[in-house]
C-alpha cells in the first residue's frame, strides 16, 4: 500500500511495506533497519524515525573512507536500539580535523565504525550527539525510501573529478546543512515529533 504524505507541495510516497506509516494517520513512523558489513562479519539493526537517505556528504573522509562515487550517505537511528553481531571484527577510526578555524588538527569526536575484515563502513556514533547512531546508507540492507530531494554538503571538499547532482530537489552547502537529519524529516511530515 502506498500513502502519499503531502509536504508543501510536494507529495512524498511512503510504502508500508518497508515499515513506514503515514504520519498523517497518527502512527509513529519507525523502521527496523538491518544492516551489515560485505562479508558478513559484522550483522547490526537499528530502530529510525529518519530514514530517508537524502544527504550526501562530499567531505575528504567519506570520500577515503566510504565513498567511492566522491560522497557518502548517512541516516539516523535510536543509539539504544542499535544490537550488533560479530562486535569483536567492528573497528574504529577517528580522523584528525580542523575544527572550524582552528590551525591545528585534533582528534575528532565522530567514531566511524567500520568492519576489520573486509573494510564496509557501518556507523558513525559521536558523544556529543549520544543519542543517535548514524548508519551508513551503503551498510543497511533493509530497503530504505527513496528520498526525492537530495542535500548535498561539504561541497567545498569535493573532489574535483566528482558531478554535483543540481537543479530542482537539490539543496548545496560548502560546509554543514542548515538543518539536522531529524529537522529535515520533520519538516516533511516524515516523522513524528
Ligand atoms: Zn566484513
Amino acid at each position: 500500500m502506498i500513502l502519499p504524505v503531502a509536504t508543501g507541495g510536494l507529495v512524498y510516497s511512503v510504502g508500508t511495506p518497508g515499515g513506514i506509516m503515514s504520519p498523517l494517520q497518527g502512527e509513529e513512523i519507525i523502521m527496523l533497519l538491518k544492516g551489515s558489513c560485505h562479508c558478513g562479519a559484522v550483522k547490526f539493526s537499528v530502530r529510525s524515525s529518519t530514514p530517508y537517505p537524502y544527504m550526501r556528504c562530499y567531505c575528504s573522509i567519506c570520500r577515503k573512507t566510504a565513498g567511492g562515487g566522491g560522497y557518502a550517505i548517512n541516516i539516523m537511528g535510536k543509539a539504544k536500539s542499535l544490537k550488533v553481531k560479530g562486535e569483536e571484527n567492528v573497528s574504529v577510526y577517528r580522523a584528525m580535523v580542523a575544527e572550524g578555524k582552528a590551525k591545528s588538527k585534533t582528534l575528532s569526536e565522530a567514531r566511524r565504525h567500520f568492519c576489520s575484515k573486509c573494510g564496509s563502513a557501518l556507523w558513525v556514533a559521536d558523544p556529543r550527539w549520544a543519542e543517535w547512531v548514524y548508519p551508513f546508507a551503503s551498510a543497511i540492507d533493509t530497503p530504505l525510501p527513496k528520498p526525492i530531494e537530495e542535500v548535498e554538503i561539504m561541497l567545498e571538499f569535493t573532489a574535483p573529478w566528482v558531478e554535483i547532482p543540481e537543479g530542482p530537489g537539490h539543496t548545496h552547502f560548502d560546509e554543514y546543512p542548515d538543518e539536522g537529519i531529524a529537522d529535515w524529516h520533520k519538516k516533511r511530515l516524515l516523522e513524528v515529533p
